[in-house]
């Protein structure tokens, strides 16, 4: 990754993380002007198939990573790290080494912020879990002064009654249950462009496209609600200006 301070740094763990748990969030900072960086630590090949129809379980890997680097132009990442840890098995991985790459990026980039998966995983998955660990040890051990505010994903009430209503347009047997926050710091709201160039990003990974995302489109009322709603929660900021409008503070 190419190196400029002062930014934002996400920490996922499979491609599509970073659009559908965060693309708001990236947007309102690379609009900004504010360099923002993925570290994604799998490729994904453990993610459901049959979209696009002639994909093969061999060939998920190519295609999620393809996915994710249109994604990532649609959000306007500055840089992507993919790493090839085991999807499905991030847990079972180096625990170590995963930590110390993740140190060794934000020593590199010097982002004044770090977003990552809270301990629930979003809705409980294991790598998502994993790597939320990782990431807070990793922004602990950083010596006081260099160290990132931190933030995590967060799942609140509208959000997650937005989820239960969307599923229900399509349902699946994939569909997920979403561990809901009692309490956020932070909730990006995304007027109707925004909620636009979003989906764009989610569009991007077509391979990862649940029946009632796809469904969704129909309803704009509905879109606007889930998709314009991001809440996050502050875990341990030195950053001062935490407002609504942004992590860093940048968009008074
Ligand atoms: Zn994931």
């Amino acid at each position: 990754m190419e190196e400029q301070k002062g930014g934002l740094l996400l920490v996922m763990a499979h491609p599509d993380d970073e659009t559908f748990g965060a693309g708001g969030l990236v947007l309102r900072h690379t609009r900004a002007g504010i360099p923002t960086y993925l570290i994604c630590a799998t490729y994904g090949e453990a993610g459901w198939m049959g979209k696009p129809l002639d994909a093969k379980k061999e060939n998920l890997p190519e295609i999620r990573a393809k996915e994710l680097e249109e994604a990532s132009a649609a959000l306007a990442l500055s840089g992507v790290e993919l790493w090839d840890y085991p999807d499905g098995r991030v847990a079972q991985s180096e625990r170590r080494q995963i930590t110390e790459r993740i140190w060794e990026q934000i020593s590199k980039l010097r982002p004044r912020a770090v977003v990552g998966w809270g301990p629930d995983g979003g809705y409980g998955h294991p790598d998502h879990i994993a790597m939320s660990a990782f990431t807070d040890a990793a922004v602990s051990a950083m010596t006081e002064g260099d160290r990132p505010a931190l933030y995590h994903i967060a799942v609140d009430k509208p959000l997650a009654e937005f989820y239960t209503e969307a599923m229900r347009l399509a349902p699946t047997r994939n569909g997920f249950h979403v561990r809901t926050q009692e309490q956020v710091d932070v909730v990006i709201e995304l007027d109707p462009d925004e909620v636009m160039m979003k989906l764009r990003a989610i569009d991007c990974h077509r391979s990862q496209l649940e029946d009632w995302r796809i469904a969704l489109r129909d309803h704009p009322r509905l879109m606007q609600q889930g998709y314009g709603h991001e809440p996050y929660i502050a875990v341990a900021s030195r950053a001062a200006g935490l407002t609504e409008k942004g992590l860093l503070g940048e968009f008074v």
